[in-house]
């Protein structure tokens, strides 16, 4: 495969990364998007190795008590239960302290029996300092000092990981979210081989450069890791924090993680094209990309929907194209299918919140980081506007889950406030917010509900990757036109918006209005007056949304656009060659 490149692998580094249900090293969207590139590399063929940290004391175990109070316990697990220890030991100097890494193996295994190893990067070695023992325990816990020595230990322990294992000059970089940017700065220095900082030339860069492409997620600069000089001056030592600012790779006196993976990368991809647009103004000298995200679709469908698809869509595990098909699926059968999903779900809404749902009633979930912007209470801004819609349009009832960060006190409020919603609604409409929102959790919820609700402040989701899950399980969505939905809404075919466009002014008592209005003229009438017209909606989400919102597709764009540049792939088509 690709046997006329020079690339012969690609790293893949991201601070979390979803492998599996039983290891807690992620925390949401990024994470999962990670893990289903890797998944999907798998499936491909690709040549693909993972980067992370091993995040020992897992993201958080999410209890709520029963008027929505978040309080948080360390989700501890046993990585030699699930890894494989490797051999090399690797060091990083921080704060001109060796440190020392080493790596477990997690092996991603593709649906032809390809494997994507992924090597978490562990430092609770005994030989080093207390300090440093903790840097690889916990995901973004601690505070910005913390962070950077962690980031270190990714970008730069990483590199020399990599190196130790025998993965050395052909590697195309792949940095996910500027966490792990100063794998940039381990490179750099490698080129220099010892020549001084005021050594380094725009060729010492661009040969870096080409050896890295680079993803962003994040639409508001305030999103962006940032370090102020000093800091990263201790952390990294006055000679490396030169030789970033003679690479031009310092912005304003600032160790800016997003700039250095912009100025020392070949392709910068934003996750969406309305992302794109957004991260392109935030970024006007560099050119960006846009590579839209998908999910993994085999993990993401649920049993139902898998059984339907093997015996109608032949093929779909390998080449998820094929769900284009989903159009000679009978309505009856969708129906069937999604009828099974949503019994699944409201059990385990049972098991888990002892509240029993009505599975003939329209469920609406809502399942994401609890944080203000996500605005989970815009369903609760009217509760007298909300029950007289379900009077004259019929019942509804609601699903929330999500976790908000320990130190988001915003996002702990928002729950509270829907728990205080749902007891004033008591009399009219059911709902439930189940605990810790996590990899299961999340495919049955996007599985189960009726409709998916989606309304973050525009333009603030970069992609959003929940609502692919749910059209896959041919669940539609209900959405601002924000992020993915820009591209994936077709009013009334596979989905709603919520307001008419994404370049309108924001207005959020507006969404509220324009949210009710949908769901009382539009699409309570046809779930409930017109079962074969939704459920042509449904269909539809997965021909059209499903076939195409996929890592597969994603992660074949990738391969033909930024891994193996323009001139050095084969000139036959990439994704036939992948196969
Ligand atoms: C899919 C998923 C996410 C990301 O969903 P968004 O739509 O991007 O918010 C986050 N957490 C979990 C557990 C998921 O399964």
């Amino acid at each position: 495969m690709y046997s006329n490149s020079s690339i012969s692998r690609i790293a893949y580094f991201s601070m979390e990364i979803c492998l599996e249900q039983a290891l807690p090293t992620y925390s949401g969207g990024l994470g999962v998007l990670a893990g289903d590139t890797l998944r999907a590399a798998a499936d491909l063929g690709l040549p693909m190795v993972g980067v992370m940290l091993l995040h020992r004391k897992g993201y958080f175990t999410q209890h709520l008590d029963a008027a929505g109070n978040q309080s948080e316990s360390a989700a501890d697990w046993k990585p030699e239960e699930k890894l494989e220890l490797l051999e090399p030991v690797v060091t990083v100097e921080v704060e001109g302290r060796k440190v020392r890494v080493r790596a477990w193996r997690y092996l991603v295994r593709g649906v032809t029996g390809h494997q994507v190893p992924v090597f978490l990067l562990d430092t609770a070695v005994p030989e080093n300092a207390e300090f440093d023992r903790t840097l690889t325990d916990t995901l973004y816990g601690g505070d910005n000092h913390y962070r950077l020595c962690q980031e270190v230990v990714l970008g730069m322990g990483g590199a020399e990981m990599l190196r130790a294992l025998g993965y050395v000059n052909d590697v195309c970089h792949h940095i996910n979210e500027g966490h792990a940017s100063l794998l940039c700065l381990s490179l750099l220095e490698r080129r220099l081989a010892g020549r001084g900082p005021w050594d380094v030339t725009e060729d010492d860069v661009n040969a870096v450069r080409k050896q890295c492409v680079f993803t962003t997620h994040t639409p508001v600069p305030a999103g962006h890791d940032k370090f102020p000089a000093e800091m990263a001056k201790r952390v990294l030592g006055a000679t490396r924090v030169g030789l970033l600012e003679a690479a031009r790779a310092m912005e304003n006196d600032e160790l800016n993680m997003t700039y250095v993976a912009l100025r020392c990368t070949r392709f910068v991809n934003a996750v969406a094209l309305r992302h794109k647009e957004v991260s392109q103004e935030m970024f006007p000298d560099f050119p960006v990309k846009a590579i839209t995200n998908g999910v993994h679709a085999v993990t993401w469908t649920s049993q139902s929907f898998r059984d339907l698809f093997d015996r109608h869509i032949q093929g779909w595990r390998y080449d998820n194209m094929y769900l284009r098909y989903a159009t000679v699926v009978p309505l009856d059968a969708i129906r069937e299918a999604h009828t099974n999903a949503k019994e699944a779900l409201l059990d385990e809404v049972h098991r888990r919140s002892g509240v029993r749902f009505d599975p003939s009633v329209l469920t609406i979930g809502f399942a994401r980081r609890s944080t203000p912007y996500k605005r989970a209470d815009l369903i609760f801004s009217d509760l007298g506007r909300l029950r007289e819609i379900t009077r004259h349009s019929g019942p509804l009832q609601i699903i929330f889950a999500g976790k908000a960060h320990p130190r988001d006190e915003w996002g702990k409020a928002l729950i509270q406030k829907i728990f205080s919603a749902a007891a004033g609604l008591r009399d009219t409409i059911r709902v439930a917010y189940i605990q810790n929102y996590d990899m299961t959790l999340g495919a049955h919820f996007t599985s189960g509900v009726d409709l998916w609700l989606n309304n973050p402040m525009r333009p603030l989701e970069a992609s959003g990757t929940s609502g692919m899950k749910a059209a896959l399980n041919g669940v539609p969505s209900l959405s601002v036109l924000d992020g993915w939905w820009v591209e994936g809404h077709i009013e009334g075919v596979t989905g709603w918006s919520i307001g008419a466009g994404h370049t309108l002014p924001i207005d959020p008592a507006k969404d509220a209005g324009d949210l009710y209005l949908k769901l009382e003229r539009t699409i309570l009438p046809m779930f409930y007056g017109q079962p074969y017209q939704f459920a042509e909606v449904m269909r539809n989400s997965i021909a059209l949304n499903g076939s195409y919102f996929n890592t597969q597709r994603m992660v074949t764009q990738y391969a033909r656009d930024a891994y193996f540049p323009p001139g050095e792939a084969p000139v036959a088509d990439p994704a036939l060659a992948m196969r």
